[in-house]
């Protein structure tokens, strides 16, 4: 995993010579269950707003064939994790289904001061810990991803193919948890389509704020 200062992957940091001027970026955390198509939303969303920088989540689970170390997560190993937690330089993190995952902290904050608008894709544990952090919280807005069905759900995990059925089960089984968390979330988006997902989670990100990057 990079160190905090590692930020020359992204081009949104081209220009950030002053940022005294800026008001803050905004923090959007985009929650729900596994396979409701998260990051299915979210490649859409890169198409439609570029400039959008998401965070790159740490986690112990294993690469999935497809997967870039150091792109889709920073693989690391329980050790790691463990270190990165006791260097309180996660901001959130959380067990899911067996593995850990959270997000690194320096890279959210240096964006937030810079005036970039950034986007966490995390589960629902690590969006209460986001809600409950002093200074980020009240400022976060919370969408919840849910799928058009609980049936619908169950099949795109299996459609997706990447898990064995021990680990679906546990993955349905905190869907179920999930899905009652809904109401604690700032705004609902519904799966059903990708494209209108998308196209409704951009929408409410320019709306929560005029002037943001998001439009
Ligand atoms: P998550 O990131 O929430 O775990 P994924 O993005 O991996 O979920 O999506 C899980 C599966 O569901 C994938 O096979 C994806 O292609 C499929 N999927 C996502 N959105 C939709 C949709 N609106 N309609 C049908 N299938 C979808
Ligand atoms: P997957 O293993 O399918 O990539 O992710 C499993 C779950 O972990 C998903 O719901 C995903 O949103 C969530 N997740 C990914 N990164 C993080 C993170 O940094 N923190 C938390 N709390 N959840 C995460």
């Amino acid at each position: 995993m990079p160190r905090p200062t590692d930020t020359a992957s992204s081009p949104a940091c081209a220009d950030r010579a002053d940022t005294s001027e800026r008001p803050r970026g905004r923090l959007f955390v985009l929650s729900g269950p596994s396979g409701v198509g998260k990051s299915t939303v979210l490649e859409q969303i890169r198409l439609l707003v570029p400039q959008l920088w998401y965070s790159v989540s740490a986690t112990t689970r294993k690469q999935r064939p497809g997967e870039v170390d150091g792109v889709n997560y920073h693989f690391v190993t329980h050790d790691q994790f463990a270190e990165l937690v006791e260097q309180e330089r996660l901001l959130e993190h959380a067990h899911f289904a067996g593995n850990r995952y959270g997000t690194p902290r320096d890279p959210v904050e240096e964006r937030l001061a810079a005036g970039e608008d950034v986007l966490l894709e995390i589960e629902v544990q690590g969006a209460r810990q986001v809600r409950a952090a002093p200074g980020l919280g009240a400022e976060a807005v919370l969408i919840f991803l849910a799928p058009p069905s609980f049936d619908e759900l169950a099949r795109r995990l299996v459609g997706r193919g990447t898990e064995d059925e021990a680990t679906r089960t546990a993955r349905l089984d905190a869907a179920r948890d999930e899905l009652a968390a809904e109401p604690e979330f700032d705004h609902t988006v519904v799966n059903t389509d990708v494209k209108s997902a998308a196209a409704g989670l951009v929408q409410l990100m320019a709306e929560s704020r005029p002037g943001s990057p998001v439009r």
